[in-house]
C-alpha cells in the first residue's frame, strides 16, 4: 500500500466517524422528539390526557384522573399572585440550575 492509498484512507475513515458523530447526534434529538411525542399533555403521575382549563387567565393542565396539575414555568408565580413575596424560597427550587 503506498502513502498515497494510506492518505485517502485516513480521509475516508475522518468522514465516516464525523458522519457517524452527525448520525449520534440526529438520533438522540429524534429520541427526544419522540419522547416528547409520546408524553406531551400525559399526565406524570397515571398516564392519562390532560384537560386545559384557564384559571385565572392561567392555563393550567389538570388531569381527570388523579388530579394531578402541570403549570407552565412561571405559571406557579402568577397564581400565586402576593403571596409569591413569602414563597420565594419555593420558588428558588425551581430556578436553580
Ligand atoms: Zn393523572
Amino acid at each position: 500500500m503506498s502513502n498515497e492509498d494510506d492518505y485517502f484512507k485516513r480521509i475516508e475513515n475522518e468522514k465516516k466517524a464525523a458522519l457517524k458523530s452527525k448520525i449520534d447526534t440526529d438520533a438522540s434529538a429524534v429520541a427526544s422528539a419522540e419522547r416528547k411525542a409520546t408524553h406531551w399533555h400525559k399526565c406524570g403521575k397515571c398516564g392519562q390526557d390532560m384537560e386545559t382549563l384557564a384559571y385565572r387567565g392561567v392555563e393550567i393542565e389538570k388531569c381527570p384522573d388523579c388530579h394531578s396539575v402541570l403549570l407552565d414555568p412561571g405559571e406557579l408565580q402568577i397564581l400565586a399572585g402576593e403571596e409569591s413575596a413569602t414563597l420565594g424560597s419555593f420558588f428558588g427550587m425551581f430556578s436553580k440550575s
